[in-house]
């Protein structure tokens, strides 16, 4: 069924009983060519490219809740390109274009706002590295623009401008990032992937890989063994916990993120802001909660849930910069699991197990990367190359030495 303003006039004068299930719920069958693990936005968008950019309709995706359950319906729903490194910029340039024009190629709305997003500076030395920033993102086809205080004032009044701890002193935003709404990321993922023949099989955990002779021959599950010719794994926070069920440990260690929303408020904030001085960022939602979030729990967790401890930084982040959100009241506060990296960038690869792929690393970065990770991953499963974006992402670059460290501070995976 096509989405359209027409079809949903129709609908409402005809008691809205025309709507279908936006996807079938099939059961396994014995065998794929292609079988993704994990129905979170990297696994679902996999499935949708593989099918409809790369003629592969015997697909599955194996998820072992619901989908959307994971870190994709859990993020703060924030989308930019703006990266440093080579590694890291045309990837996620590629993904925010794919973004541009995702709507209509789910026929979904997905809310895909391009709000702005404005990275805050509070020190000269910040400054000459943002404006560093900027121009590598504008030499890699991206936009940055170096706002003043006195236009940062303008655009988002009530941010502390005036007798704040760390003075703000101007800002590099890029206009065409801004926020999706995440859940419906994963929802029109799978629409489309389903109506493009992929099986998406829900409640199903992979439990084992089946590997004779070194080739990976399919997924043992808690609904049976399911062959297939070549298998993705994408489960993101799990990573390390499903591969080390083909005997691999990766170079990525699990953490909890947390985030917060407030209460409904009036329009307050146009984009989406980040403090320089301390780990706090903030958007607004389009219900008028103000959503936001900060450093990961210090420790490694598979558990969605966080400490106090954070909760107090973030807040006291927040209240340098933008004092109004003390008045606010939160109303809910949750956590995901990160599958940070040793660099803090992701891998998409093959493993050395034939057969077996890899997609992960994502920190807390990953959402923006949805649309280029599943164009990428469908990429590298359907013609076994990597795509010219992703390069980089190379699963032996941690011993081969190519790390893509982003931030600059060594391999400690919890400070990227
Ligand atoms: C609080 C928070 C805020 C964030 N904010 C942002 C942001 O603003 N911008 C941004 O770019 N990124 C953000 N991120 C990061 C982003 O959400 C993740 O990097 C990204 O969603 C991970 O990819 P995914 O969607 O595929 O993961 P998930 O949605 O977690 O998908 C993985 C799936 O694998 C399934 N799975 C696991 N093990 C198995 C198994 N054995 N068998 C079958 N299925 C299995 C899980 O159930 C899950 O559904 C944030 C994350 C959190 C938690």
């Amino acid at each position: 069924m096509r989405y359209s303003g027409f079809r949903v006039i129709k609908e409402a004068l005809t008691g809205h009983k025309g709507w279908k299930p936006v996807w079938r719920d099939p059961e396994p069958a014995s065998h794929y060519d292609i079988v993704i693990v994990g129905g979170g936005g990297h696994g679902l968008a996999t499935a949708h490219y593989l099918a409809k950019e790369f003629g592969q309709a015997r697909v599955a995706v194996i998820e072992k809740g619901w989908i959307g359950g994971g870190n994709v319906g859990r993020n703060t729903t924030i989308i930019r390109s703006n990266y440093l490194l080579d590694g890291n910029e045309p990837f996620y340039e590629f993904s925010l274009k794919l973004w541009e024009g995702l709507e209509q190629d789910l026929n979904y709305n997905a809310m895909v706002s391009q709000r702005g997003i404005l990275n805050l500076i509070h020190s000269d030395g910040q400054r000459d590295a943002f404006i560093r920033r900027g121009n590598a993102m504008i030499l890699n086809g991206a936009d940055a623009d170096l706002m003043t205080t006195e236009a940062i004032k303008k655009k988002y009044p009530f941010l502390n401008t005036s007798d704040a701890r760390f003075p703000i002193q101007g800002g590099l935003a890029q206009h065409r990032g801004g926020t999706v709404r995440h859940d419906a990321v994963a929802w029109g993922y799978a629409r489309s992937a389903d109506s493009h023949g992929v099986d998406i099989i829900q409640n199903c955990e992979v439990t084992g890989f089946r590997i004779e002779n070194g080739v990976c021959k399919g997924v043992e599950t808690s609904r049976g063994f399911i062959g297939a010719g070549k298998v993705g794994c994408a489960v993101a926070g799990s990573s390390g916990r499903l591969l080390s069920l083909a005997n691999m440990r990766l170079p990525i260690e699990s953490h909890v993120l947390q985030a917060f929303v407030t209460e409904g408020l009036k329009p307050v904030l146009p984009g989406v802001i980040t403090f320089g001085a301390g780990h706090f960022y903030c958007s607004q939602s389009d219900k008028g909660g103000l959503v936001f979030g900060g450093n990961l729990d210090g420790y490694n967790s598979y558990a969605q849930r966080g400490n106090l401890p954070v909760v107090e930084d973030v807040c006291e982040g927040a209240m340098a910069i933008l004092p109004m959100l003390g008045r606010a009241r939160i109303l809910r506060m949750w956590g995901g699991v990160m599958d940070m990296s040793m660099d803090g960038s992701p891998i998409i690869d093959r493993t050395h197990i034939d057969g077996l792929y890899f997609n992960g690393g994502w920190c807390y970065g990953g959402f923006k990367a949805t649309p280029a990770s599943g164009f990428a991953f469908a990429h590298l499963l359907a013609r076994d190359t990597l795509h010219p974006t992703a390069t980089a992402y190379r699963l032996d670059r941690f011993r081969k030495g190519y790390l893509i460290d982003e931030k600059g501070v060594g391999n400690q995976p919890n400070l990227h």
